[in-house]
Order: structure tokens, then sequence, then C-alpha cells
């Protein structure tokens, strides 16, 4: 659940979030320094590591590494994924180049980024690609018309519990995978969406900051309708802001999105009665979902909102409000005075970051949204040896058996639960690297030279690709993000967890280094996604990925309690004064970040296989361990993408990360941390959960 570092921003009808296109905001972490093992020069050594653990593993990075302006952070996970996009960029370089000799996927992959790589060809087209879209919904005369245009535009771009994207500018996100109560078969999930911000509180919080974004964004909004060639660009930006609003004020928070117990199984028939005011037959209809006997509604409440505000909103507002998220969904297609505003508001004024970045990075990255395992293919093929496979997936099971004898430790659980967790961490399906089967893209037409239709086209094959699995029998060994991505997740409904090639490689994970190293790092974060099968969401999912209570009462009293415990200590944290870390939001991954830390330290403690701990470098193997674990949170973020990070993400900021090194008791022992240090915890005020 929620992949260990991801960041999301934005609506778009691709499967692929605004962060990826404007700058790099990818995964966990990673250093420079090529040589194996942590960076000393990188460490601040004239902080006390019980006074503020970040600053001194990282505090000579944090002065001396300035945030490149194309940037909104900038850290280990930015340097990695910087690495692994010009390795994406040789390869599809490549297949460019091969012409009438590539494969098919290949040429498929050299087209779609040629075409977007085609400056000129995308001028000169100006807006008509976008026209018949445009005019058609100009064309709506009514309800059902407006119902029937939503859902044409309803894509599979959100993720409620494996990548956590909550995030759609259409009026419902789809996601299509297991029910919640039935692992068996497949679902589609309606989630809330409608907003160009990120999140309902932009509309509606009084902050002095947030009142600043709206104003620009209402701007933004008519700079939009004028570029486009609308007449009254102003009043339709203002019915559009207004609408948004309305949407917001009926929008579930954040942290009630993260519940999984309030989503609800309708069927088309209780779709009118709970839900009153759209047309749900020609949405469902258009939508694609005619045959669906049955949805998820993921925010039932929400969902009903919105359905009575298509009924209640003035029509001619919801047509520009459909104008304007189509031109938005298209703009980084679209001629350079498109591409330029977009960026201006989501990128500078909503995430601080100075320049656009490169043209040649942004198409890397569309490529990979849209053709994923194409590209994924030729990385594996060239990137990943299989002997770094096979040394990943004996650390992963280094990993599972330190986590089973956690349990068995366990002082506080009962027998009974005992059994019930350990069958699921028996059955918990591990993908590394790769996945099983490839995707078979020869259903998507890429047309050289068409940017937006090749765009458009594939998010809409992606859309018909999760619609098929309503149809098909349950694949656990699905994966839910490319080999090329520098992250990792775990799929609670799947009851697995994949492994991405392009996150086994340094820093993380280093055949060169040492142990400790390598257990701070690649183990953390192994361990990381593991306990996601057990922190405050994954813990409610059985073994079969089924949403069911397997714990005895005071068991999960128990377990709550330490939970609500590490929410208070987060909700401690004020990057700025009038702003703290919200514990509630970032729970699951909090709980993940101890328990897998403390599962990484066992077992490197084993690997050692009562050996002699070394000394290197003046610090113990211990030391070692942890101040690894802290460099693979080195990160440097933006004011305001800090802000928006605190409102809208399920992971607190990285230097917190790191500090929840307080919560194990070896820590302490590691560098004889004192009672009177910043960083100290009484030891009955320690979290390790589990
Ligand atoms: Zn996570």
């Amino acid at each position: 659940m929620a992949p260990m570092k991801l960041s999301l921003l934005g609506g778009l009808t691709l499967p692929m979030t605004l962060a990826m296109i404007l700058t790099a905001v990818p995964a966990c972490t990673t250093r420079k320094s090529v040589t194996a093992g942590i960076d000393l020069a990188g460490m601040d050594k004239s902080v006390a590591p019980g006074d503020d653990f970040n600053a001194y593993t990282n505090g000579g990075w944090i002065k001396s590494t300035p945030i490149p302006a194309d940037k909104s952070s900038y850290g280990i996970d930015a340097i990695l994924t910087d690495e692994t996009r010009k390795r994406t960029l040789s390869l599809v370089e490549d297949a460019a180049k091969a012409g009438e000799t590539a494969t098919v996927d290949a040429r498929k992959i050299g087209d779609f980024y040629s075409s977007f790589m085609d400056e000129g060809a995308i001028e000169s087209k100006g807006i008509a690609t976008l026209k018949p879209q445009l005019d058609a919904v100009a064309a709506i005369a009514d309800r059902r018309a407006l119902a029937r245009s939503m859902g044409a535009r309803l894509r599979a771009d959100v993720d409620a519990l494996n990548n956590t994207n909550f995030e759609t500018g259409n009026l419902f996100g789809v996601w299509v995978t297991q029910g919640l109560a039935d692992p068996s078969h497949a679902y589609p999930y309606l989630l809330q969406g409608g907003l160009g911000l990120p999140d309902r509180d932009y509309y509606l919080s009084k902050s002095p900051q947030m009142e600043e974004l709206r104003k620009k964004y209402l701007k933004h909004i008519e700079t939009v309708f004028k570029l486009s060639g609308f007449t009254e660009p102003d009043r339709r930006a203002a019915r559009v802001f207004a609408l948004e609003t309305a949407i917001a004020g009926v929008h579930a928070t954040r942290v009630e999105s993260e519940d999984v117990h309030t989503p609800a199984l309708w069927s088309r028939a209780d779709l009118p009665k709970n839900a009153p005011g759209l047309d749900w037959a020609a949405l469902l209809e258009a939508a694609g979902l005619n045959d669906a006997q049955s949805i998820i509604a993921w925010q039932p409440k929400a969902i009903s909102g919105l359905s009575a505000l298509s009924a209640k909103e003035p029509l001619d507002a919801w047509k520009d409000w459909l104008a304007f998220h189509s031109i938005e969904d298209a703009a980084s297609y679209l001629p350079k005075a498109f591409v330029d505003e977009r960026f201006d508001f989501y990128g500078k004024s909503l995430s601080g970051i100075p320049e656009l970045r490169p043209r040649w990075q942004r198409g890397i990255d569309f490529t990979n949204g849209a053709l994923g395992d194409a590209v994924g293919k030729l990385y594996v093929n060239r990137y990943f040896p299989a002997e770094t496979r096979a040394k990943a997936q004996a650390m992963v099971a280094d990993l599972v058996k330190a986590f089973n004898q956690r349990i068995d430790s366990l002082a506080w659980m009962s027998p009974e639960t005992k059994v019930k967790a350990k069958q699921k961490l028996e059955t918990l399906k591990v993908g590394v690297g790769y996945p099983d089967q490839w995707r078979d893209y020869s259903g998507l037409e890429i047309v050289k030279g068409d940017a937006l239709g090749n765009a458009q086209r594939a998010g809409l094959w992606e859309y018909h690709y999760q619609l098929a699995k309503l149809h098909q029998p349950i694949d656990r060994g699905e994966w839910w993000m490319t080999p090329q991505t520098v992250n990792a997740v775990n799929l609670p409904l799947q009851n697995a967890l994949n492994f991405p090639a392009a996150i086994i490689q340094p820093p993380y994970f280093d055949a060169n280094a040492d142990a400790a190293h390598n257990y701070g790092s690649m183990g953390a974060v192994i361990g990381h996604e593991i306990s996601h099968s057990f922190d405050d969401q994954g813990s409610q999912f059985d073994a079969e990925g089924r949403l069911a209570n397997w714990w005895t009462k005071a068991d999960f009293d128990h377990f709550r309690e330490a939970g609500q415990a590490l929410a208070a200590q987060f909700d401690a944290y004020r990057p700025f004064p009038d702003l703290a870390v919200n514990g509630q939001q970032t729970l699951s991954e909090n709980i993940a970040d101890v328990a897998g830390l403390l599962a990484a330290y066992d077992a490197y403690r084993i690997s050692l296989a009562g050996k002699p701990d070394v000394v290197r470098d003046g610090l113990t193997g211990d030391q070692r361990f942890f101040i690894s674990f802290g460099q693979s949170w080195r990160s440097k973020v933006r004011d305001a993408e800090l802000r928006r990070q605190i409102a809208t993400d399920g992971h607190a900021p990285e230097q917190y990360r790191a500090d929840t090194v307080r919560n194990l008791d070896s820590w302490y022992d590691a560098f004889s941390v004192q009672p009177s240090q910043k960083l100290y915890l009484a030891p009955n005020h320690r979290v390790p959960v589990w």
C-alpha cells in the first residue's frame, strides 16, 4: 500500500501524474557517490546524531547542494531517477533510430517519443487536434448529453490502495482490481474527482497561502480559455472556479479517503437511489461500464454529492468545466504557449519550481506512461542482470524470515493472531525486477507525427486494458509499477509486492558495499514494503487480500493504541509555524518505516551470523546501518512543494522519516543517545509497533 515515496498532483487522462511531467518526484533515496557504502563527506559530524539525525547523516550534502532550477525537490530519489531516465533515453533513441528494422513495440516507442519531440509539427497544428472534442462539448444541449460526455472522459487514472493516487480532473476516477470483500473477482471502483487543484483544502482553507494560490488558479483558467480562443474567458473562468469550489465542498478529505471501511458496494439499481442527480445509465454506457453489475463507491458521500451537483449546477458551468479540463489534459502536447502556461501555474506557483525541465525528460516520462511495459522489457534486457535479480530475491527472503521471527517474539500478540499473521507472510507474492507476463500493445495505434492523438489513444487503451480485467480471472502477479520506476509498492488486495528493477541498483543495493550499508538502505526498503501488509490499513486485509478482521480484539486494540502514539509523534513535527505534519494521514507509511527498519536491522544482525561487527571509518556496523538508512532519505524540498506534500501526500517529509530511528532501542545504543538530546524518547514513548 502506498509506494515508498510517490507524490501525485493534478488530473490527466493518461495514467501519469502531473508531478511526473513537471518534476522528478519518484521514489525513495540515493547518493551521487559511486564508491560503495555510506557517504562520509555528505554527513555533518558537528551535529550530534541524538539531536538531529537527518542533519548528522545528510547535513554536509544539504549545505553544499542546491535544488536544480527545474525541480521542486532534490535528493537521492531524484538523482537515481535522473540516471534511470538517461538510460531509458538511450533505449528509446535506439528504438527511434532502428526505423523499419525495429520490432513492432520498439517502433511504437520510437514513434511515440519522436512525435512528442517534434515541436515544429505541434506548433503548426495549434489546437486543431482538440477542436472536434471542444465542439462536441459546446454541442451539449441537456443533462443526458452532459452525463454521456462525463462518462466518455473516465479513465483508469486513480488507485486507492496500491499507488494511492486520489486525484483526477474527471468527475470520477476509475480503478479496477479485486473486490474488497471478494478477492476472486475484479470490480470497477469509482473515486471522487473533478478538481484542478490538488485537494479540497486548496479551495476551502482560509490560510493566506491558499487564498493567494486560488487567485492565481482563477487567472490560470482564464488564460487557458484565452489561449484557446474562447469568448468571455473571465466569465467562464469564474464559473469553472465556482463549480470546482462546490465540488471541493462535497469531497472527502484525504484522511477520510484512506479509510478502507467507508467504500460501499452499489448495484446498478442502487446508483440512482444512493446517488440521485446524474443520468447514470448514460454515464455508465459512455464509460464502457454497461456490463458491470455493481461498482464500489470509494467515497460514497462524495459520489452522491457530485451526482447531485451534476443536476443542480448550471449546464453552462459544466460545459466550461469540461472544455477547460479537456484543454488542461492535452496541454503538455499542445504548442509552447499552453505548455508554458501550465508550467507557470502548476510548476511555479503550486510547486515553487523556477524552470520547466528539458523536453526530452518529459518525453521519456510520457513514453513510459504510454508504453510502460514495452520500455520496461528493453530496460530489463539491458540493465538488469539475472544475478542481480537472484541476489535481491535472496535479500527479500532474509527480510521475510526476520519479520517472521519478530512476529514469533512479540510479547503483546496472542498465539491465534500470530498464526494468521504468519499465514499472511507465507502467501505473500513478491515480484522482483519485472512481471512474469508482459503486456501486449498490439491494440494500441501509435501514429508518427500525432503527439496528442497518441497520448489520448494510450490513455484510452490503458482504460480498456483495465476494464477487460472485469471479465478475466484474477492475476495475483499483476504489476502496478513499471520495471524502470525507482520505487517499490505493496498491493494489499493481491497480498503482493513489486520491487522494480530500477530501485535494485546502487546506492540502494550495491554488491560492492558491506552488509551494514545494504541492509540499512535496500533492506529497509524491502522491510518497508513487507510491513505495509501489517500497517494500520494493510493489517485489515487477510492472507488472500480480503478486507476481513483476523485479529483478536485485545491484539487489535493494542496495535491501534501503538499507531495512535506514532500519529501523535508525527503530529508534533512542524516544518512551518502554521503547518504541522498530519500524523493520521501519514500513519500507514510511518508504521511501515519503523517496522521495516526493525526487520532490516534484525536481518542485518542475522546476516553477520555471529561474526564480530567490523569498525570502518571509525564507525561501528550498527552506526553504518543507521547512517545508511538516514542517507536513504536524503532530500531537499522547496517550501511550496513541502506544503503541497503535507496537504496531499500519505508520506511524511523525508527528514522526519530519517528521524524515525528514534523509535528503535538499538539506535540509542549505537550512538549513546542521551535524555538531554532533542530526539531522545523515554523507552515507554518509543513506538516500535511490530
Ligand atoms: Zn510505503
